[in-house]
C-alpha cells in the first residue's frame, strides 16, 4: 500500500496579486518536490470538486454563494486586506477541499493508510460565514465533518501545526463534541485567536500556542506532554492534519525555528497515534509555508514519512 497524494491544476489557477506570499509559485514548488524519484510509488490522483453538502456541513448557503458572486471574470478582487480571488480562485478552492474529502473517502475505504493533499488556497483560516487569512472554504473541517456525518465515524482528530492559528477550523469545530482540535501556533501572530482558554464547547478544542522563537525541541516538548496525551485520550478514528510549514525558520512570515526534520518527527508521531487507535489513517492537507526553498524540503519530509507509514 502506498500514499495517496491529490492534486489539481487548479491550485495553479488561483492567482494573487504580485508580491502575495501565499503565491502560485508555492504550489509550484511543491509539485516538483514530489515529482523527485523518490515518491514515484505515490497514488497520484486528481482532486475532485467538494461537493455542495460537504461544504454545507460547514458554512450557511450565504457564504458560499459570496465566494461565488466574489470570483472576479478577470484581474482581482480582495474580500480583505490578505484575501483575494482571481478568475481561477472559485475552482481551486473547490478542488481543495474537494481533496480532502475524497481523501478522507479513500483512507476510509481501505484504498491506502496515508494521504497528501497539495492543493492551495488553504482552508484553516475560513470561519462559518467569513473568508480571511487567504482561506474561503475550511476544506480540512469540511473532511472531518464527511468522516463523522457520512462514514459514521465517533471521534476524528484535526492537529494543526501550521504558525497560526487555525481559527477557521476552530469556528467551524467549536460544538463538534465528535472532534478534538489540537493546534500548535506561534502567539502573539495572526489572527489573535488560540489562547488556552479557548476550549470549545465541549472541552474538545486544545490551544497551545507557542512563544516567539520557540525551536523545534521546544515544540517536540508540547507535542510530547500535551498534544499526543490528549489525542490518545481521545483515540481518534482517523487523524486529519492542517499541515502548514511556516514554523520554518526560514518563513518571512512567522517567527519560529523549526527545520524540516522536526516536520518529520511530528509526522511521525502522529502516525505512530494513528497506529495505534486509528488503524493508521491518517489525511495530511497543506496549509501554509511561504519560503519556497523550506516548503519544499518540509513537503519532502512530511510525505516521505507518510510513505513510509503508509507502506507498512
Ligand atoms: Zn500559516
Amino acid at each position: 500500500m502506498t500514499t495517496l497524494l491529490y492534486t489539481h491544476p487548479a491550485s495553479q489557477s488561483h492567482v494573487t496579486p504580485d508580491g502575495h506570499p501565499e503565491q502560485v509559485a508555492r504550489i509550484d514548488a511543491v509539485v516538483a518536490a514530489l515529482a523527485h524519484p523518490s515518491f514515484a510509488e505515490l497514488d497520484r490522483r486528481e482532486a475532485p470538486e467538494a461537493r455542495r453538502d460537504d461544504l454545507l456541513r460547514v458554512h450557511p448557503e450565504a457564504h458560499i454563494a459570496f465566494v461565488e458572486a466574489s470570483a472576479p471574470q478577470d484581474g482581482f478582487v480582495s474580500l480583505d486586506a490578505d484575501t483575494w480571488m482571481s478568475p481561477g480562485s472559485l475552482q481551486a478552492a473547490l478542488r481543495a477541499a474537494g481533496a480532502a474529502c475524497a481523501a478522507v473517502d479513500a483512507v476510509l475505504a481501505g484504498e491506502a493508510r496515508t494521504a497528501f493533499c497539495a492543493t492551495r488556497p488553504p482552508g484553516h483560516h475560513a470561519e462559518r460565514e467569513k473568508p480571511m487569512g487567504f482561506c474561503l472554504f475550511g476544506s480540512v473541517a469540511a473532511a472531518a465533518k464527511r468522516a463523522l456525518d457520512v462514514h459514521g465515524l465517533s471521534r476524528v482528530a484535526i492537529v494543526d501545526f501550521d504558525v497560526h492559528h487555525g481559527n477557521g477550523t476552530q469556528d467551524l469545530m467549536w460544538d463538534e463534541e465528535r472532534c478534538l482540535f489540537v493546534s500548535t501556533h506561534q502567539m502573539p501572530l495572526y489572527p489573535g485567536t488560540g489562547a488556552p482558554d479557548e476550549t470549545g464547547a465541549h472541552g474538545q478544542i486544545l490551544n497551545l500556542p507557542l512563544p516567539s522563537g520557540a525551536d523545534g525541541a521546544l515544540f517536540r516538548k508540547v507535542m510530547e506532554e500535551r498534544a499526543l496525551p490528549a489525542l490518545r485520550a481521545f483515540a481518534p478514528e482517523l487523524i486529519l492534519i492542517s499541515a502548514g510549514f511556516d514554523a520554518h525558520r526560514s518563513d518571512p512570515l512567522a517567527g519560529l525555528d523549526f527545520t524540516e526534520e522536526d516536520f518529520a518527527w511530528v509526522t511521525g508521531a502522529l502516525c505512530d497515534l494513528a497506529d495505534e487507535t486509528a488503524g493508521g489513517r491518517v489525511v495530511s492537507s497543506l496549509e501554509g509555508g511561504y519560503d519556497l526553498e523550506a516548503l519544499a524540503a518540509s513537503v519532502a519530509a512530511h510525505v516521505t514519512v507518510l510513505m513510509e507509514r503508509g507502506a507498512r
